[in-house]
């Protein structure tokens, strides 16, 4: 099985190594990925200027661009064949409820479904990473049976790819596997004024606190009662229940 593994947090990340570790174990592994960070880029692609891959080591490239750069690069000229399965990630944070549509580890598996391959995204609830280093590796544990699951189902959900978040828990706490669909979660202070080296007025946008609301089956609350959340997510965005609607709302002009 060939699989691609590709990231937002950069070629550097440790996260990315640890998925690469679980990912080595079920399959050949190919690693694209950005050489720098790029988290919050979403499924933004670099159109206006050239991109150049630098190989790092046997199937393993640094791309001078977004994780949707490095996916569709990866697929349509670094890999002489296409991978079975785009894996993006560990990133480091979750990527859940809203993230989900900032998220550069998100996109990177939404652009592996757009060029037709099956993906994961793979994200880890952890807050700080320095913390939390010992239990990111662990999560290897956890993500070896995961992966193998995952990627020998017979029938891997069409046009579906996989947003899977691993709770900040040792690999023998964590209590099991639940499908889950997305919260909601809110930011606050999350803007911050402050004054540049001249004294001007400028913000930084990040940090803040942040809570979160969702029924009994949304990723949030899975990772708070210590479950892996495994959410499938498609990328039609159309409002289904709206167009049923339509004749209560909708009149031709
Ligand atoms: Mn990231």
């Amino acid at each position: 099985m060939r699989l691609l593994c590709s990231n937002d947090d950069g070629i550097h990340a440790h996260g990315l190594d640890v998925l690469v570790r679980a990912a080595t174990e079920i399959g050949e592994v190919t690693v694209v990925a950005p050489d720098r960070e790029q988290s919050a880029t979403s499924h933004s692609l670099t159109l206006h200027h050239p991109l150049r891959p630098v190989r790092r080591g046997e199937r393993r490239f640094q791309v001078d661009g977004t994780p949707t750069d490095c996916v569709m690069l990866a697929v349509e000229v670094l890999m002489p064949e296409r991978p079975d399965f785009v894996l993006s990630g560990i990133n480091h944070g979750q990527n859940m409820g809203e993230d989900v549509l900032y998220s550069g580890t998100v996109a990177a598996a939404m652009e592996g479904l757009a060029l037709g391959v099956p993906s994961i995204a793979v994200s880890f609830a952890g807050g700080d990473l320095r913390a939390d280093i010992a239990k990111l590796d662990e999560q290897v544990e956890v993500l070896v049976p995961l992966l193998r699951h995952l990627t020998s189902l017979d029938a891997f959900p069409a046009h579906t790819l996989l947003n899977v978040n691993l709770p900040p828990l040792r690999a023998d706490q964590v209590k099991g596997v639940r499908l889950t669909r997305l919260g909601r979660r809110v930011y606050s202070n999350s803007i911050s004024p402050m004054r540049d080296p001249y004294g001007r007025q400028i913000y930084w946008i990040g940090g803040g606190e942040f809570s979160w609301s969702g029924a009994e089956d949304s990723d949030f609350q899975a990772i708070h009662d210590g479950y892996i959340s495994v959410t499938p997510l498609h990328l039609d965005l159309t409002h289904r229940d709206m167009l049923d609607t339509a004749d209560r709302w909708w009149r031709a002009p």
